[in-house]
């Protein structure tokens, strides 16, 4: 069994916080296990939380047909969120949420090692690059944290709310793309 596996296991039996409560399955992350690019949302959504996989509903839709806009197939990727279970009526997690769980994240991070971190939405952003990050300022730019360059993009999500967004996100995708590119 691999680490993740492993890891997988022990999350799925987790109770650290509230958010276990309520959760239909745990969603833990999927792909590639050598990804070269980690792709990190919010939370799973209620068809995450029925079916334990990662943007399985709306917005994984739209973050499928981002990723073939670039070339890149979901099964390339790595894909994970801040926190792995639902959060009632898809609410922001709470930052003790978000911190208890993170530890598992970071783990998933240790073991994939991906060479692109692209956060999806201001609370991947806030939890992975700067808690004081704001989404619409600074969005499209490289952090380079330790071997990793994180960028962070609007969510999908937003992209379905607001049209006008998805220029901008457009631009950040093709700047991941030439990243993805040049890094072997
Ligand atoms: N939104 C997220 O942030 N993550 C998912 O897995 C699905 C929707």
């Amino acid at each position: 069994m691999s680490y993740l596996d492993e890891l997988k296991l022990y999350v799925n039996n987790c109770n650290r916080c509230r958010l276990s409560q309520r959760r239909k399955n745990v969603v833990f992350g999927e792909g590639n296990l050598n990804a070269k690019l980690m792709l990190i949302g919010e939370g799973p959504g209620e068809e995450e939380d029925n079916t334990g996989r990662p943007f399985v509903g709306k917005a994984g839709k739209l973050l499928d047909k981002m990723l073939e806009a670039i070339n890149i197939k979901r099964e390339e990727v790595y894909i994970a969120n801040i926190v792995k279970c639902r959060p009632p009526n898809n609410r922001v997690p709470f930052e003790d949420e978000a911190k208890t769980c993170i530890v598992y994240l970071r783990k998933q991070v240790a073991i994939v090692k991906p060479k692109i971190i692209v956060c999806l939405g201001a609370t991947a952003a806030r939890y992975v690059i700067d808690e004081n990050i704001k989404i619409t300022k600074d969005r499209g730019i490289w952090y380079k944290k330790g071997d990793f360059y994180i960028i962070a993009t609007f969510h999908p999500a937003a992209l379905l709310r607001d049209e006008n967004k998805k220029k901008l996100a457009w631009e950040d995708l093709k700047k991941i793309k030439a990243m993805y590119e040049t890094l072997s």
